[in-house]
């Protein structure tokens, strides 16, 4: 049954101290500048039966217990039921290091900080909620994403190879091309938020040391200069695990800080403004939310590995070169459980499924559950409500290259794809069409 829609939206300020740790690169960063603010942007959507929030953080990646901690708050504050609720990440390479990464250690400070924030966002949508109308479709964009893994003249499968590289050879994997939009509308026809799915990494390009929530923020600014209104524009990044902006055949001519990030944000806001201008809206609203459990292996450390590691880090001195970077990694994961418990979520908004992925997957995970879905849109989430690390195909193991190195950031067995792929197909199968 559905019901009639009742929305609210809204955004905190996330923006680190200056000093923080920032994470995304290979070494530790210390923020001395902020370009632009970090912001927890919320919807929330109530059709006086179910209650959904979804929320969309300016971040890097964050771990469930933190995800656990602020659904928690908002449960207490709104009624809103965990599983009903959607944390992920825009994966900005320029915010601070939520969590132990390559090079850098968890800002366990900013988290304390974070945590009530995210649900302040929600909170705050809540209080706003008005009379809704929803409209949902989808667009198409293919000229500003590329498989970043190449199949090169001798053979082997490399991540970035970099601009012109003679030995290229062909991408080894798809992308994926649709812009998912579901944009909610208020009684008076002005826009409450938009919500846009898209496969992307980040863009990137700004100094290194300043916070800057990336193409996420300009592609926010653009589209709603476009609408000439002020809303709450909220970007989820879909599976885009192997998916960059490099076209390495054309290095781009607008270079300097974020003037390249900035064109792929208007470029990809003009498809979204177009999808949203046509869109039809209802003001009923059925919505239904699921989740399940999953416990994944870790791959396998022996003893041997973990002694070949401590005699590479035997008497190394910072800044650690590459292999003993890796060697550092294993010694941190061979002191974790061999299993990791994380979730899988599915959130049903009229004919549209969101799916939430804790990971940052390939490309070719969001594209088989959307092959499989029974809705008419489906978009998948990534970095969603958990952080496990790259989640590679189980073709991609085999192929080998960055993402598939034993890191904190890529740690599970291959069979992983399989496990979060045949999951989300159950759930999306639990609901009556
Ligand atoms: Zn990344």
């Amino acid at each position: 049954m559905s019901k009639i829609l009742k929305s609210g939206a809204a955004r905190s300020n996330i923006t680190p101290l200056l000093g923080t740790s920032l994470a995304g690169y290979f070494n530790d960063r210390k923020a001395v500048d902020v370009l632009d603010d970090l912001h927890a942007k919320a919807l929330v959507l109530d059709n006086g039966e179910t209650k959904i929030a979804l929320v969309v953080c300016d971040l890097i990646v964050l771990e469930g217990e933190y995800v656990n901690r602020a659904r928690q708050i908002i449960e207490s504050h709104c009624g809103i039921p965990p599983e009903n609720v959607m944390i992920s990440c825009t994966h900005t390479h320029t915010g601070p290091a939520t969590a132990g990464l390559l090079g850098v250690d968890k800002e366990e400070e900013y988290l304390e900080f974070l945590v009530p924030r995210i649900a302040d966002s929600v909170q705050m949508a809540n209080r706003r909620l008005q009379d809704a109308q929803i409209g949902i479709g989808v667009g198409h964009e293919e000229r500003l994403t590329f498989n970043r893994r190449y199949w090169m003249k001798d053979g082997t499968v490399r991540t970035n190879p970099g601009y012109k590289n003679p030995d290229i050879v062909r991408p080894a994997a798809p992308i994926d091309p649709d812009v998912g939009v579901m944009r909610v509308i208020g009684a008076d026809s002005q826009t409450i938020a938009l919500l846009t799915n898209f496969a992307l990494h980040y863009v990137g390009g700004g100094p290194s040391d300043a916070v800057s929530a990336d193409y996420f923020a300009f592609w926010a600014d653009s589209i709603q200069r476009m609408h000439e209104e002020k809303f709450i524009a909220i970007l989820a990044n879909g599976c885009c695990g192997d998916i960059n902006n490099v076209d390495v055949n054309n290095p781009p001519s607008r270079t300097g800080g974020y003037e390249h990030a900035k064109h792929v944000a208007a470029i990809l806001a003009a498809d979204v403004f177009s999808v949203s201008e046509n869109l039809r809206f209802s003001p009923e609203c059925r919505l239904a939310a699921v989740r399940e459990k999953l416990n994944i292996p870790i791959r396998p450390i022996t003893n041997e590995d973990v002694k070949k590691a401590r005699q590479m880090l035997n008497g190394a001195s910072e800044p650690l070169n590459r292999d003993q970077a890796y060697a550092r990694e294993l010694l941190f994961l061979a002191e974790m459980e061999p299993k990791i418990e994380t979730e899988v979520q599915v959130i049903a908004i009229n004919d549209l499924a969101i799916v939430a992925l804790p990971g940052e997957m390939f490309v070719e995970i969001g594209l088989e559950i959307k092959r499989q879905s029974p809705f008419k849109y489906t978009f998948v989430v990534e970095l969603a409500n958990d952080y496990v690390g790259y989640v590679p195909t189980v073709k991609a193991f085999d192929e080998g290259g960055y993402e598939t190195m034993f890191a904190r950031s890529s740690k599970l067995a291959p069979e992983a794809a399989t496990q979060f792929t045949e999951s989300a197909v159950r759930l999306l199968g639990k609901f009556q069409k």
